[in-house]
């Protein structure tokens, strides 16, 4: 028997765009009101990624109030009349914005999916953290660049989150992955992981590095999330007809580009979101799939660093957006 839904609930939310003081742990905040085709889960788990960072700082828009958070699993708690897909009590993960809160709703033809009604509490966290950051390596190195047995590729960011999901996909398409990290720490995480290479951004000049590790050929491609910072860098090291892969912003957006830098090597720019790659049904159902046939056989691994109460996101942000956290970094929900 459930319990009833409440009016309010507890959320982290932003009411203007800013730095780290502007997060709000609010606990009295609406409860979404379903529509016909929609479910409402009661959320366990969110999973924590950088983007919540560009929407709070308006790199990315949003409507204010605006409550964070991309990912999340948790129990189905009511239906919409006209549902088919989904019955209360089913456990679901997906994506979605707004699952920085105990309650949130969906779709049913959305990007959610269940995942087996026996799934404990840790299952749940870690298809809960499995979404964002392990889909877009896994889309990315099919789709943005379809990664080929033999290939040099550099990565960025390689021991965080979507970095060590990366080095695993890479790895299985047979590429010999360059890792770029800022501590020799991460480092030796990435190449567990299944990098081969490693460069210390700290330290080491990556430019040269790549060249040399390449004989002066440069990559096949570049995974960049760094943006700003490592763009001319990325491009540099691109090998004739190279792919420069630019799907994140952790040190700024990537200022406009004159096309015609990509003509001396006749390179392919790419500046691709998850969600472009997962758009319909059978894209989201078709990855996910995938995805959780990897878990359940631990032939991919998800590697849950730290686990936050929701109240506490505050604090997880300011670590991961001073580069001190590696891998997948965790919300509980308080139910
Ligand atoms: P991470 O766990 O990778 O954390 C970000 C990492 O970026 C840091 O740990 C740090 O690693 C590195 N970094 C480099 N320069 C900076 C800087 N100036 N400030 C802060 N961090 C820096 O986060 P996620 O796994 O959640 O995401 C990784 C990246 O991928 C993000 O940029 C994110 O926006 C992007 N992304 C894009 C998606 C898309 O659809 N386009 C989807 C998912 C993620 P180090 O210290 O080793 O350099």
């Amino acid at each position: 028997k459930m319990a009833p839904i409440p009016a309010v609930q507890k959320v982290v939310l932003i009411r203007e765009t800013g730095g780290l003081d502007v997060l709000r742990y609010e606990q009295d905040f609406p409860v979404p009101k379903i529509g016909n085709n929609e479910i409402l889960i009661k959320n366990k788990y969110a999973g924590i990624n950088y983007i919540e960072s560009y929407f709070r700082k308006g790199i990315y828009p949003s409507e204010k109030p605006y409550v964070l958070g991309r990912e999340a699993a948790g129990v189905v708690v009511a239906k919409g009349e006209a549902v088919t897909k989904f019955d209360v009590n089913d456990k679901v993960a997906y994506l979605s914005s707004h699952t920085f809160a105990q309650y949130t709703k969906i779709a049913e033809t959305g990007t959610v999916s269940k995942v087996p009604q026996d799934s404990t509490d840790e299952q749940l966290k870690l298809y809960a953290g499995s979404l964002v950051q392990a889909l877009t390596s896994l889309t990315f190195v099919r789709e943005a660049y379809p990664v080929k047995k033999g290939d040099y590729i550099l990565l960025y960011a390689a021991a965080g989150g979507a970095g060590l999901a990366f080095n695993q996909f890479l790895k299985k398409a047979g590429a010999h992955t360059i890792a770029v990290a800022s501590t020799d720490e991460k480092l030796q995480l990435a190449k567990e992981y299944g990098a081969e290479f490693l460069i210390n951004s700290s330290t080491d000049d990556v430019l040269a590095r790549v060249l040399e590790i390449t004989n002066g050929q440069g990559v096949e491609a570049a995974f960049d999330s760094v943006g700003k910072d490592t763009f001319e860098t990325s491009l540099n090291a691109l090998k004739r007809k190279g792919t420069l892969v630019s799907f994140g912003n952790a040190s700024g957006p990537v200022p406009p580009v004159t096309i015609t830098r990509l003509t001396p090597k006749n390179i392919k720019l790419s500046r691709p979101s998850l969600f472009g790659y997962i758009a319909t049904h059978e894209e989201w159902e078709s990855y996910t799939s995938e995805l959780f046939d990897l878990l359940h056989s631990k032939a991919f691994k998800i590697l849950i660093s730290k686990t936050y109460p929701l109240k506490d996101y505050n604090r997880a942000a300011e670590e991961m957006e001073s580069r001190r956290t590696v891998g997948k970094l965790m919300l509980e929900i308080p139910q």
